[in-house]
């Protein structure tokens, strides 16, 4: 959450503040949902903000709003306040893991230093008294001594087991959160956060190894009319089922993603541009043959089909040329009418 936004919470403005955004749900024709009270007040409390731009942009080009719009602006613009919760969970979860064990530890020092202590007076004594009475006296303080220091460290291997596992689940937890905060909640596929370190990282080994590497950047074919026909949760269906294709035929080392609303990316790294232009016509001729029912009336869509363009990275190349360029390929197949993947590299040729 901004600063900005979190201070105007606890301020006298606060109640008109989540009043508006109430207002304006309704207004915009979307559910209270938690998720969009939250998005609302992001929005009104900073409309200049990254998310508040977004959010003026959406709602102003009459994109309906609907539950995966939402959950796609969380991913994009809410995620560090979470991550930053959970992980603030975790350290005090880990704090009060660490005093346990070094409080037992600290308890078994001491009477293991006891223990010495008992053992050095009971060589001092036997060294100055050899009698059996004496001895056995010796013999059973030693016995005590020895057993209390069983005990301690029996309770601290406890504790310390019980840690094991609590950092052992911790660990689990947080690389779950991980995972969430790089994937796109509708799809499945990895969000653009994600995507776009994938694309440095990507980038930075081909440099590396001097190999190829490709970008394809893939767009559903008029998408607002199909919402407009049937609807944004069937529209949601299909973006699930279009990832469907591209995530199975993107399996690693290609990487997928959902860059933005109905836009996918795909990053090819080290295979040559041919094994890529087939890749990318098989997604696109799966896509585009498959009817389309909807599962809860059976109604019949016909067929989505999707547009491409793609780039082979130059030597010296950054992600963000390298998705200029594919954009432009991309747009090109539009301009040619659609259903269609185009190699920027003929593009300029050609030019
Ligand atoms: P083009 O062939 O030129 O790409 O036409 P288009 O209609 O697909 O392009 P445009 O960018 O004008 O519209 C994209 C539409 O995608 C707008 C919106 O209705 C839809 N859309 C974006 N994100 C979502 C989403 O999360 N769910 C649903 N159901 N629709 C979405
Ligand atoms: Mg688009
Ligand atoms: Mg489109």
């Amino acid at each position: 959450m901004s600063t900005q936004v979190q201070t105007t919470l606890r301020s006298p403005e606060a109640f008109a503040l989540a009043r508006r955004a109430v207002d304006e749900m309704e207004r915009a024709g979307v559910w209270p949902t938690p998720l969009n009270f939250e998005l609302w007040i992001h929005w009104l409390g900073d409309p200049d903000g990254a998310l508040g731009q977004e959010m003026t942009r959406l709602l102003g080009d009459g994109t309906a709003f609907t539950d995966g719009t939402a959950e796609m602006l969380a991913a994009e613009y809410l995620p560090r306040g979470r991550l930053s919760e959970e992980i603030r969970d975790a350290g005090a979860v880990l704090n009060r893991e660490l005093s346990t064990v070094s409080e037992a530890i600290a308890k078994a020092q001491k009477s293991q230093a006891a223990y010495g202590q008992t053992l050095a007076g009971a060589s001092a004594h036997l060294e100055s008294s050899a009698e059996p009475s004496a001895l056995l006296g010796v013999v059973s303080t030693l016995s005590r001594a020895t057993t209390q220091v069983q005990a301690e460290n029996a309770t601290l291997e406890k504790r310390l087991e019980t840690s094991t596992k609590e950092v052992a689940r911790l660990r689990e937890h947080l690389e779950q959160v991980r995972r969430d905060a790089m994937t796109d909640a509708l799809t499945n596929l990895a969000n653009r956060k994600a995507f776009d370190e994938e694309l440095l990282r990507a980038c930075d080994e081909a440099e590396k190894k001097r190999q190829p590497m490709s970008l394809a950047v893939l767009d559903i074919d008029h998408f607002k009319r199909f919402n407009d026909t049937w609807g944004h949760q069937t529209g949601d269906q299909v973006l699930r089922y279009v990832a469907s294709v591209i995530g199975r035929i993107s399996k690693a080392p290609r990487v997928a993603a959902r860059y933005g609303g109905e836009e996918f990316a795909i990053i090819f790294p080290s295979e040559s541009a041919a094994l890529v232009e087939a890749a990318l016509n098989q997604i696109r001729e799966e896509i585009g043959s498959r009817a389309l029912r909807r599962r809860s009336t059976n109604d019949e869509l016909g067929a989505v089909t999707i547009s491409g363009g793609l780039a082979q990275r130059r030597p010296g190349e950054t992600g963000s040329s390298l998705l200029d360029r594919a954009d432009e390929a991309l747009y090109a197949s539009k301009r040619a009418g659609r259903n269609k993947i185009t190699n920027g590299e003929r593009l300029e040729e050609a030019a």
